[in-house]
């Protein structure tokens, strides 16, 4: 791996500066007004109001500055207003904000599909599709797996987090605040003990030796043969940062193989460089049959994607999948850029 120095100048100091009275007056009449508007279901975890934000720093309505520990949730990765990435939105949106891909194509939703089948594990022949979130995503992968392989059954894994809609939502594994009364959930979602190597109950279990663990309560539970895919963030985020034993991927994503499973992994969170790597499996060599992607791919525009091989995501029927904004042309625009 090389590295490559890369010098950037920033608009705003980069540096923490809190003062006294916390929050300050106009962040507390903000989310005064904000609390008789906005759902009470919508939390935020910080008490102030973003003014602006540039690399790892976010400036506050007050005149606070903080370090951005959360990156928008592992989004902004490249920084809050990262030049490159304003420069090229700016560039595109004074084109065309939206055709939709699927009514008009355009060149940014191919270019990007190019660079993510470069950039994702294994040199087989790929195909992309962009969507606007990861659970969206996610959702998406689970229907190519499932028409690809003529079988139902999904299998997740404990501590898994994968999104918030109604598929999502199922295949995620805490209650609250993600599910706890939005149910019933959809079916056919299986969730499996994952490789915790922190809080095993027999902390010299080997990752291999968690991978048959899993494997054999899928065998029992549902049959192999029944099984369209496994779905893993390689490593966690929001179930706590957990990262499984050396082992436990490759094992698994060998045993999905045989059994004609299609092993989508999850990399959401982990992608883009958040793990010193491209992508989480990069780290044990693993390739994937699908892989997700959001978050930090496109500097902090909305657009998510899945990457797979070529026979699966190509015996879906022409408009089975897409959506309006889907790979809209000005995320793009900022993915590459990014
Ligand atoms: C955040 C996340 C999602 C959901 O992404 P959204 O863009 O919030 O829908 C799915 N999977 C993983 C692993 C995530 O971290």
């Amino acid at each position: 791996m090389t590295t490559t120095a890369h010098d950037i100048t920033y608009r705003l100091e980069q540096k923490r500066r809190v003062q006294a009275d916390f929050p300050g007056p106009k962040s507390v009449a903000l989310t005064e007004r904000r609390k008789a508007v906005v759902a009470a279901g919508v939390a935020s975890s910080v008490p102030v109001f973003v003014a602006d934000a540039d690399g790892g720093i976010i400036h506050d309505v007050d005149g606070n500055s903080f370090i951005d520990l959360g990156s928008g949730i592992a989004v902004t990765s490249v920084g809050a207003s990262d030049p490159a990435v304003v420069g090229a939105v700016k560039e595109a949106v004074e084109h065309f904000t939206h055709t939709c891909f699927m009514v008009t194509p355009y060149e940014g939703y191919v270019a990007v599909a190019e660079q993510l089948n470069r950039l994702t594990p294994g040199d087989h022949e790929k195909r992309t599709v962009l969507f606007n979130s990861g659970a969206e995503a996610v959702e998406n992968a689970v229907k190519v797996a499932r028409l690809a392989t003529g079988r139902d059954a999904v299998v997740a894994f404990d501590h898994a987090y994968h999104g918030r809609t109604n598929l999502t939502m199922a295949l995620t594994a805490k209650a609250m605040p993600y599910k706890t009364n939005f149910g019933p959930f959809a079916p056919e979602v299986y969730r499996m003990p994952m490789s915790y190597p922190f809080r095993e109950e027999n902390p010299e279990i080997t990752g291999a030796e968690a991978a048959k663990r899993a494997i054999t309560m899928i065998e029992k539970q549902i049959g192999g043969e029944q099984v369209a895919a496994i779905i893993i963030e390689p490593i966690q985020g929001e179930g706590g940062f957990i990262v499984p034993a050396d082992g436990f991927l490759p094992a698994l994503a060998d045993w999905a193989k045989d059994k004609g499973i299609v092993f989508i992994a999850d990399e959401v969170q982990s992608g883009f460089c958040r793990t010193g790597e491209w992508f989480a499996v990069n780290h044990e060599g693993v390739v994937p049959d699908i892989i997700t992607m959001a978050k930090g791919i496109a500097g902090g525009m909305p657009l998510s994607a899945i990457t797979g091989r070529a026979d699966l995501l190509d015996a879906v029927h022409p408009g089975g999948l897409g959506g309006t904004y889907g790979g809209n042309p000005v995320a793009c625009a900022a993915a590459l850029a990014a």
